[in-house]
């Protein structure tokens, strides 16, 4: 090394704090990091590969790890998708059709449309459906809310007769809410419309009279309020989809939002709310362990978290057994290829297995091996019982 070179690296340690080590490595003390480019050889020694490493993208090592493997195409006990976003299928017989297909073909008996669907359209879906021998049993719809015009005289009126309407109509729960209540709602004085805004609560109230679950999805995962930088779990999310960030001066921030989730569930406790997407908390349990014993009126559903859910199978497998009548299945996103997946975290006791986005996940899952009871009540037993429109005949006993 010249002496320039050498100066310019002792002068680059120093002020990262480290000191050259003893074979072209750098010294770090205890509680620092690694310098960029360098990972620590040895306690307190960080080194540079004599390779360029390749990207995050480009990284795609071949597992040796050699292990058995059960796969499951299809779910043990007849599933109830609680988080169905069915699309171009509901418009024809021939879109019923596929889905019917499709649901056989990966074990789920009934989908719950949860595509907030309203009026005319709500009507024309279930007419449909109804027409449609094979699907007739096994489509259910929620219908939506329209929060334009909250605290406008007479909004909660017109939206308790739209939510019987519809309940008139067949529908048989509200959602999904989606996120933008929170993030981007806004009051008919131009306001942010806060999740607890008092002025909702007859809506949840006049679900609780019919009956009406309410399955509500709240924010996104943590990571999408936090810096995009080489510690964020969803870096590559972020940088592929940018919608997904949540920058403060634009957005309440994560926790706001969960206050206000929390309040407004605490405040409505005659009302059933499913949780979506295990409120985001499947990275904490401990976390939603609290919030499912102080609210009993929640359950939770598991749609989009199976990567949370499947790094961690042992404290995964001791939650779903505790809180076994308070989860129920659902998807998200309709891709009869992905079902699988969920079937292998709850099903198998399999090893470091692959999920189905990269994007998600940078690691690998593990099955959580329940036992058939609980796979049943996540699976139906507990969509049933919280929710009287979907037909109760037919299941396993
Ligand atoms: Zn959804």
């Amino acid at each position: 090394m010249c002496s320039l070179g050498f100066a310019l690296f002792a002068l680059f340690a120093s002020v990262a704090g480290a000191q050259p080590g003893m074979s072209g490595g750098v010294r770090i003390e205890p509680g620092q990091e690694c310098p960029p480019g360098m990972t620590e050889v040895r306690p307190g020694t960080c080194q540079a590969p004599t390779l360029p490493p390749p990207s995050i993208l480009d990284y795609r090592p071949r597992s040796t790890l050699v292990t058995t493997e059960h796969l499951v195409p299809k779910a043990k006990f007849p599933a109830i998708d609680y988080h169905g976003h069915p699309t171009t299928q509901l418009s024809s017989a021939e879109g019923l059709t596929q889905l019917a297909d499709d649901l056989d073909r990966i074990g789920v008996r009934v989908i719950v449309a949860a595509n907030n669907v309203r009026g005319e359209e709500l009507r024309r879906q279930l007419a449909t459906a109804q027409a449609h021998p094979r699907m007739r049993d096994r489509i259910r719809f929620l219908t939506g809310i329209d929060f334009t015009g909250v605290g406008a005289p007479g909004w909660a009126e017109r939206e308790i007769a739209a939510l019987e309407a519809a309940a008139a109509a067949g529908a048989v729960g509200i959602g999904e809410i989606g996120k933008g209540l929170g993030l981007t709602s806004r009051k008919a004085d131009g306001t942010r419309l806060r999740i607890d805004d008092p002025a909702l609560d007859p809506v949840w109230q006049a679900a609780a009279r019919l009956r009406f679950p309410v399955f509500i999805h709240t924010a996104d995962p943590q990571e999408f309020w936090r810096p995009i930088d080489n510690t964020n779990e969803r870096w590559l999310e972020l940088a592929l989809f940018p919608s997904r960030r949540y920058p403060a001066e634009l957005f309440p921030s994560f926790e706001q939002l969960m206050a206000e989730r929390d309040a407004m569930l605490r405040r409505n406790r005659g009302t059933t709310f499913v949780v979506a997407h295990m409120g985001w908390h499947a990275n904490d349990l401990p976390r939603l362990a609290k919030m499912m014993d102080e609210m009993p009126n929640i359950l939770v559903e598991v749609g989009a978290v199976l990567y949370d859910i499947g790094r961690q199978p042992r404290a995964a497998h001791e939650f779903f057994v505790r809180y076994q009548d308070r989860i129920l299945f659902g998807k998200d996103s309709f891709q009869p290829a992905e079902y699988p997946y969920y079937w292998r975290v709850f099903e198998t006791r399999d090893d470091y297995f692959d999920y189905y986005r990269d994007y998600h996940a940078t690691w690998k899952l593990y099955g959580i091996d329940l036992p058939d009871a609980v796979l049943q009540k996540v699976y139906f037993r507990n969509a049933l019982r919280i929710t009287p429109g979907i037909p109760p005949q037919g299941w396993p006993r």
